[in-house]
């Protein structure tokens, strides 16, 4: 029986869940995260812009919100200003004329 082998590398005190598909390291309830159905320890999430080697499809999809995020944030942001800008006129423009 080899425990040292399925204890997670950051708590030895705990068994291991289960193995970071990139970096391979064993890793506990707390420690893994599991990322559309695939583990991945938080070094390799931090850095999950690098794809596993041999998973191109899975590490596209893993991308692609990120991508879809990045002009779609951008756009909400812009979009917001805008609303926020056209909901000021028209306050502004119904607070003078109820002034004047
Ligand atoms: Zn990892
Ligand atoms: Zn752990």
């Amino acid at each position: 029986m080899s425990s040292l082998a399925t204890r997670c590398l950051a708590h030895p005190e705990r068994p291991g869940i289960g193995v970071c598909t990139r970096c391979r390291a064993t890793l506990c309830e707390e420690c893994a995260t599991r990322v559309e159905g695939i583990l991945r320890c938080r070094e390799c999430l931090a850095q999950h812009a690098a794809p596993p080697a041999g998973r191109g499809w899975r590490s596209l999809s893993a991308l692609l919100p990120a991508l879809l995020l990045g002009p779609f944030t951008a756009l909400a942001v812009a979009v917001g200003l805008w609303l926020l800008a056209v909901a000021w006129a028209a306050l502004y423009g119904w607070a003078t004329k109820a002034a004047s």
